[in-house]
């Protein structure tokens, strides 16, 4: 299955037909009090909702997707969690273009762990990425991204499949620099996640899936998740054995060669096999 956010935080199930609105599975999430908890309610509680959706979806009439504002499939993510470098074509580029690595240590991942990015840099394909320090490089990096679906600590990588919620794409926005991560990867708007989030029956295998993007219709990266340093069940143990995964925490897998620059009034256009495509323009 495929679901989506979209317009004023209406709830969609996507086919091809179209978006069908199933919001009023909502109303069944639990009452949130403070203090809030430190999971996306709706992810939390989608095991349980799933099987109503397509009943619900049946009441609906499809929307075209073009016509809707799609939002991040996850609302409240407490930690976006992110791969630094798990492509090993991606670890050559950056120790050879000093645009890319500012002279910081730039090693791959067993050392150089993971990294947050802050939540309030999270939009949804339809609300762009918005630029700042436009006089410095201002990267994509497109990210096959996986939803947490349940609380987990110190799970195994055989565990670690039955702790997903399911895949979206991401795109770890990044401006190029000398500072933390945190820092260049954090403003508003730089971690776009979308279109929808995909469902695991539909991606029987997250390590066989073809990722691109174009900008202004130029491929600028061409890759395969087979070429993950790290595969999804590896990243997801050992991200749990550093903080507990909660549902909706949304984990960045890292991006492939052939990061670059883009400016404003750019289209991106990100896809990702059995996920499906998002466009984003940046302003
Ligand atoms: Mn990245």
């Amino acid at each position: 299955m495929r679901i989506c956010r979209f317009d004023d935080n209406r709830v969609g199930i996507v086919s091809g037909e179209g978006i069908r609105d199933v919001t009023a599975v909502l109303d069944r999430l639990p009452q949130v009090t403070y203090p809030l908890p430190r999971h996306d309610p709706f992810i939390a509680a989608l095991r349980d909702l799933l099987p109503e959706m397509p009943a619900a979806a049946r009441r609906a009439s499809p929307i075209p997707v073009d016509q809707v504002r799609l939002l991040s499939p996850v609302a409240n993510p407490g930690k976006i969690i992110a791969a630094p470098v798990n492509y090993k074509k991606h670890l050559e580029e950056a120790l050879a273009d000093k645009g890319i690595h500012h002279g910081n240590l730039v090693s791959e991942i067993h050392k150089a762990g993971m990294f947050l990015k802050a939540p309030s840099s999270l939009v949804g394909p339809g609300e762009g990425v918005k630029l700042v320090h436009l006089d410095r490089r201002n990267d994509h990096e497109v990210e096959l991204a996986v939803v947490i679906g349940r609380k987990a600590r110190n799970v195994s990588a055989a565990e670690a499949p039955g702790c997903i919620a399911g895949y979206c794409i991401g795109l770890d926005m990044t401006i190029r620099g000398p500072e933390e991560r945190s820092l260049r990867k954090s403003p508003d708007s730089y971690c776009v996640l979308g279109p929808w989030l995909t469902t695991p029956d539909e991606i029987p295998d997250p390590g066989q899936l073809a990722l691109s993007i174009k900008v202004n219709g130029e491929t600028r990266q061409d890759a395969h998740t087979s070429d993950l340093i790290l595969k999804v069940p590896e990243l997801i143990a050992w991200g749990s054995s550093f903080y507990t995964l909660y549902p909706g925490d949304v984990l960045l897998t890292g991006t492939p060669q052939g990061v670059g620059p883009v400016r404003p009034g750019d289209m991106m256009l990100a896809s990702i096999e059995r996920i499906g495509s998002m466009r984003v323009e940046v302003t």
